[in-house]
């Protein structure tokens, strides 16, 4: 069988890919997902108590890119969402990330935002070259708040010290000196207001697009041909592991139901060091639903399983370079989004990289004009 688009992964990567090319150059696309459902890891779906839960974990939607805010918003409207986290440190809660209000609740202080500063800066560390996550910590914070908030969070996250892991991992994380306690500070926040799903759904409501599910590349790999392929799935199984496997952090999620109407004071609350899990959400204070009962997600790192975070070490950096060189020789085949590209990106991140890929090479290639 041959076709002119092939997509493997329906992922928020592989379905604006899928979308832009139906509806744009009104062309057939085949996608293929090997798991039962669409949308990757943004998934939710309703349990069996009627509660929306995000099967792969809390995702919050947040972008300074209006483009892609634009984009999604043609499938889906938004309820107005402001993420807050929670950690719970030496007994007390306080926001993250690190604001005013941390500081003065750990310390018992009451200390103005200009104060605040100096406090920070007569803990931090100076030091002439940042070079992994620890250093980014100790550089903006010290040595306290690094071990309170951020040192057993991480090693319990990613199996290893944050010695050992690069600057992205920590540096996501900003440390303000202000009294804003929103999770994010991005422009445009929220949540689709009827789920990730439907949003995917209508993403792909296109008789274009053919979709097939539980359904790996690999099994109709020999028996299709295609002129363009557009993979999202991990680059080393692409490549049939030639270079070795490529490390990811795996999570075990476990859902707990509770007879009650509210479980705990923000959406999400961090343990860093306290417990095996990092960190506990509860759905409906991030999707607003109305329920007598409420669904509770504990998240438990792991070595094995579903690839979900790819390790952000030196080691796997330059493994994954080999791969990278095989990619830049292909012609017709487009490596997108988080695994294929063996890269933490958030969803925004991920529907800008195909927008991008659709107007700068299929768009082109397909000879019709934007
Ligand atoms: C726990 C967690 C929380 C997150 N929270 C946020 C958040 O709050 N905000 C945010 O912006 N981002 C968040 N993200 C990131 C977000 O999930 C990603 O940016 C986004 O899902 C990436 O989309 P993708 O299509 O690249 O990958 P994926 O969602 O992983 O989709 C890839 C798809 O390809 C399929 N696939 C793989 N291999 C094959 C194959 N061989 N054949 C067929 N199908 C295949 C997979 O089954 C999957 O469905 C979070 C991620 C995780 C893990």
């Amino acid at each position: 069988m041959h076709y002119h688009y092939v997509i493997a992964g329906a992922g928020l990567s592989g379905l604006t890919i899928a979308e832009r090319i139906a509806s744009e150059l009104n062309e057939k696309v085949l996608v293929v997902e090997k798991r039962s459902h669409i949308g990757g890891n943004v998934y939710d779906s309703y349990n069996e108590e009627g509660i929306l839960i995000h099967n792969y974990g809390p995702h919050i939607f947040h972008t300074n890119d209006e483009g892609v805010y634009r984009y999604l918003s043609r499938f889906t409207k938004w309820n107005d969402f402001w993420h807050r986290v929670l950690s719970y440190v030496d007994g007390n809660l306080v926001p993250m990330p690190v604001s005013v209000e941390t500081i003065n609740r750990l310390y018992n202080l009451s200390l103005s935002c200009g104060e605040i500063e100096a406090f920070l800066s007569s803990r931090a560390i100076p030091m002439d070259e940042v070079k992994t996550s620890r250093d980014v910590a100790l550089s903006k914070v010290g040595t306290d708040l690094y071990e309170k908030l951020f040192m057993n969070y991480t090693r319990k996250q990613w199996g290893v010290d944050p010695s050992e892991l690069d600057t992205s991992v920590i540096s996501r994380i900003p440390v303000r000196t202000n009294r804003d306690t929103r999770y994010f500070a991005d422009r445009y926040q929220g949540m689709p207001k009827y789920g990730y799903t439907r949003m995917c759904e209508n993403m792909i409501a296109n008789p274009n697009i053919k979709l097939m599910l539980n359904t790996d590349f690999e099994e109709i790999r020999d028996e299709i041909t295609y002129d363009y392929l557009i993979y999202t799935g991990p680059t080393d199984a692409y490549y049939h592991y030639k270079y070795g496997k490529m490390a990811y952090r795996s999570l075990n999620f476990v859902f707990e139901t509770y007879d009650m109407e509210s479980y705990q004071e923000a959406p999400v609350v961090n343990y860093p060091n306290d417990y095996d899990f990092t960190r506990i959400t509860e759905f409906k204070k991030l999707t607003w639903q109305d329920h007598k009962k409420t669904t509770i997600l504990k998240e438990y790192p792991c070595a094995e399983g579903e690839p979900y975070y790819p390790f952000p070490t030196k080691e796997y950096q330059e493994q994954f370079l080999k791969y990278r060189e095989e990619m830049e020789k292909e012609t017709n085949v487009y490596f997108l989004g988080r695994l294929a590209q063996y890269r933490y990106f958030n969803m925004d991140a991920v529907v800008r990289q195909a927008l991008d890929l659709f107007e700068q090479k299929i768009r082109p290639a397909n000879g019709k004009e934007g």
